[in-house]
């Protein structure tokens, strides 16, 4: 069986940046369940793993183009203290990061920097302007069911839980 559309795939990787530095660890805690073809993972991987079988091991780099895009400057603003009276101060350091509601749905922020009362905040995606350098195992591959087509994500161990 190799992965096609509507395969369940269930990975061990390591994620790391030009650096070399470890951005992301899914292993035998934490593997990684992804559904094939439904724009669940980002294209540059979907497109490495397409037609590999379990066993395999896929070593890729994927350019930001492939990944979470390039960053963005007009997707930073900054925004009054005041905006986050429900984070108490240990908590809104720089780096840290929320959620919040946007038109575009539930997006993550990053905070970039803090001076005085003025929260400058980061809209782009912690990882967006980063090639990623993937070092996958395919562990298992399975036929989706038609509860998960339907919901268009994995269920089970290391998916969703709903
Ligand atoms: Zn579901």
């Amino acid at each position: 069986m190799t992965i096609t559309k509507n395969s369940i795939a269930t990975l061990h990787y390591t994620l790391k940046d030009d650096a070399g530095e470890i951005l992301d660890i899914a292993d035998e805690n934490n593997p990684f369940l992804y559904m094939h073809g439904v724009g669940g993972m980002i294209p540059g991987l979907e497109k490495a793993l397409e037609n590999k079988a379990a066993g395999d091991n896929v070593v890729v780099s994927v350019p930001p183009a492939e990944a979470y895009g390039e960053r963005n400057p007009n997707l930073t603003q900054d925004v009054s203290r005041e905006m986050f009276s429900a984070v108490d101060d240990e908590e809104m350091v720089v780096g840290a990061q929320f959620q919040a509601q946007t038109d575009e749905g539930v997006e993550v922020i990053t905070v970039a920097a803090i001076e005085g009362d003025v929260i400058k905040i980061d809209g782009n995606h912690p990882m967006a302007g980063e090639t990623l350098h993937f070092d996958v195992t395919i562990l298992e591959i399975r036929d989706a069911t038609e509860e998960e087509i339907s919901h268009g994500h994995p269920h089970g161990p290391g998916g969703h839980q709903h």
